[in-house]
């Protein structure tokens, strides 16, 4: 392990209690924010006309407003390049899957429920902005309908309670959702999306009764899993670790997803460092996804060869737990890892499909350095040629 390699000390077992005092203030509104000044709030005003901008006093107190780069800013902070047009509403083609509002079933064994068009922050690279826009809020608003059509297909043994964040619902709400989930048979595993460790974590440390809904739901067959969504190891303070550890204790499962976003952990110093902490508090590295071509995205957008050299090169500095993770896109004809590059070809492999058939197949495309999407990739390589594996990175 490199000497500068997890020297940030950010994982004391601090002796402090870590409950808040007082309530959190939240800001919807960019002339709110005191650090910008009136001329650049005025021109991030245009932005969050389009693209919604939320955030509350602990997760701003941990940006470095002294640095105009600050990867934590650049999280939550609006930037005049998302008004750069490019992207999409909904660029996994989530509406194909829609079987009712707020219910998509796109691989066989999983649902997926919007349960929340709320977070507790809104991050700018935000791949389902469709769900903050007003005439689009996205919903599951007939929870009846979703268990009656989970009831009817006994091949879905997962069910990913997603939004928006169902952490933001009331515990009582997201209560009555995971019982009614609970109580059909055939699911087994109930996934839970959140950023609230992240954005709040005071949610999780000073809610008990969320702790025993927990408990009383992940059972020893049927387990709750969280998927966080830490993005840098500067989000894992210690009364977020304190929430995961509180979550783990409950007797649910924790796993992390993540975009690799540029200017916030494109750095494979800092991805490493991250993975590492991750697999420290036992958050397993789950996911890495390409970011999406969502509208606004692009200035947060790592083309996807470059992606996986940073991936790649992070993944060098860490132990097999911390690099278990996978680098997919989210396309809309399934889960797409990137596999390896050559010197002229990419590969890729479907992760799991929508149609089951192609679940494991094999693809190869000439490189193309600027694609950041698969759609990108057009010239598609029939005979999958093998050549010595290529490295643009480490010592030359
Ligand atoms: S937590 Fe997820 S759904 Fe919410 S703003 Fe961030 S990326 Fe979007």
């Amino acid at each position: 392990m490199r000497e500068n390699i997890h020297n940030v000390n950010i994982l004391q077992d601090s002796q402090k209690p870590l409950n808040r005092v007082g309530k959190l203030k939240y800001i919807t509104k960019i002339e709110q924010l005191p650090q910008l000044s009136g001329r650049q709030a005025d021109r991030l005003h245009k932005v969050t006309e389009q693209f919604a901008f939320r955030s509350n006093d602990y997760y701003l107190s941990l940006i470095d407003w002294d640095d105009p780069n600050d990867p934590i800013g650049r999280i939550i902070v609006p930037n005049i390049q998302e008004l750069e047009p490019w992207g999409r509403l909904d660029p996994s083609g989530e509406i194909s899957y829609t079987i009712i509002e707020g219910l998509e079933h796109k691989y066989s064994s999983t649902v997926l429920l919007l349960v929340s068009n709320v977070c507790d922050g809104i991050c700018r690279y935000c791949f389902r902005k469709r769900v903050f826009i007003k005439s689009q809020r996205e919903l599951l608003r007939d929870l009846d309908a979703a268990i009656l059509y989970i009831q009817q297909h006994d091949e879905i043994t997962n069910i990913l309670l997603t939004g928006g964040d169902p952490l933001v619902l009331t515990t009582s709400k997201l209560e009555n959702i995971i019982r009614r989930v609970r109580e059909i048979l055939h699911v087994q595993i109930i996934r839970i999306g959140t950023k609230i460790p992240a954005f709040n974590p005071y949610r999780i440390v000073d809610d008990a009764e969320l702790l025993r809904v927990i408990s009383k739901y992940s059972t020893d067959r049927k387990r709750i899993y969280f998927m966080t969504h830490f993005i840098h190891p500067r989000e894992l303070t210690d009364v977020a670790v304190k929430a995961v550890s509180l979550l783990q204790s409950s007797g649910a499962k924790i796993a992390n997803q993540m975009p690799l976003i540029s200017g916030v952990n494109d750095d494979p110093e800092v991805l490493a460092e991250l993975l590492a902490q991750l697999s420290f508090i036992g958050a397993a590295p789950y996911y890495i996804f390409q970011c999406r071509p969502a509208l606004g995205n692009k200035a947060y957008t790592v083309p996807v060869e470059r992606a996986y050299e940073i991936i790649e090169q992070a993944k060098a500095k860490v132990s097999g737990l911390a690099k278990r993770v996978l680098f997919v896109m989210s396309h809309s004809s399934g889960k797409i890892e990137i596999v390896g590059l050559s010197q002229k070809y990419v590969y890729f492999k479907y992760h799991r499909a929508a149609c089951d058939e192609d679940s494991g197949r094999f693809l190869a495309f000439r490189r193309k350095p600027d694609a950041c999407w698969f759609d990108d990739y057009d010239e598609v390589i029939r005979d999958y040629p093998i050549e010595l594996p290529y490295r643009s990175y480490g010592p030359q």
